[in-house]
């Protein structure tokens, strides 16, 4: 199996320790085709992207890709902010952005009822490695799933990593609206048992470094090795052995058009 590209990467734009540029000299060097520059969202009182820093990394992402030759797609990290599918990624930063991907973090500015019956009791579960209520696992499904039918996401990163969601519900929901699911290779996020399920669904899936040092970027052997211990069905792995995906917030906006 060999990696074609990886679109899960972070900056010092938020939180990583790299620039735009030392992560496409290494993709490069790995013999990716495509990154994607995936910093966090807004809503991260720490980490995330600030506004004003948006037309700087897209200018960082034009000129990695001219040195390079390795397409550099401007991208964020969205965090869910609400159990009704919210996310900090609002339409009238669309045209911004190439690449959208989202996933669940800790210590996000949430709605107030989000923070309550959401944020919160993960948050404790998650540190204090208490088994979640079954109506917390409900609630959590529920909310990755409106998120994909409200927002045109190309990709939902590691699921269950500090939260607790249904993956088999949730990457059913995301067959039907063509986003992708992460495998990632930075976490275990899944069980054997349960990423063996996940690829008996419709969905189809991105491996990825979620990089957070040059270095990291196209390394997925974490995932690989997961991989290698179940029967996964390789083929559908849209960025390996030379096949690239077909991202649903490309094609959303041509449509938009
Ligand atoms: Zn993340
Ligand atoms: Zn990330």
């Amino acid at each position: 199996m060999k990696l074609t590209a990886d679109y899960h990467t972070h900056t010092r734009y938020s939180h990583g320790k790299s620039s735009v540029l030392e992560n496409a000299i290494w993709a490069k060097d790995q013999g990716l085709k495509e990154i994607a520059i995936t910093d966090h969202g807004f809503s991260h009182p720490a980490f995330g992207l600030r506004k004003g820093k948006i037309n700087p990394l897209k200018q960082d992402c034009k000129k990695a890709s001219l040195i390079t030759g390795v397409k550099v797609y401007t991208g964020i990290e969205s965090n869910l902010t609400s159990i009704n599918g919210d996310v900090d990624l609002k339409p009238k930063y669309y045209d911004d952005f190439e690449v959208f991907l989202v996933g669940i973090h800790k210590l996000i500015v949430y709605k107030l009822g989000s923070y309550f019956n959401f944020s919160f009791p993960t948050l404790f579960c998650s540190t204090f490695n208490v088994k979640p209520s079954n109506a917390l696992v409900k609630r959590t499904t529920k909310a990755l799933i409106n998120a994909i039918k409200k927002n045109p996401i190309d990709m939902i990163t590691h699921v269950n990593f500090c939260s607790f969601c249904d993956p088999v519900e949730v990457v059913k929901a995301a067959a039907d609206y063509g986003t992708y699911i992460e495998i990632s290779a930075k976490k275990e996020h899944v069980t054997d048992e349960q990423l063996y399920l996940m690829g008996q669904t419709g969905a189809r899936f991105l491996l990825s470094s979620d990089a957070h040092k040059f270095s990291k970027v196209g390394d997925v052997s974490l995932a690989v090795n997961k991989l290698s211990k179940i029967d996964f069905p390789l083929e559908k792995i849209d960025n390996i052995d030379g096949r690239l995906p077909d991202f649903r917030f490309k094609n959303f906006k041509e449509k938009s058009l």
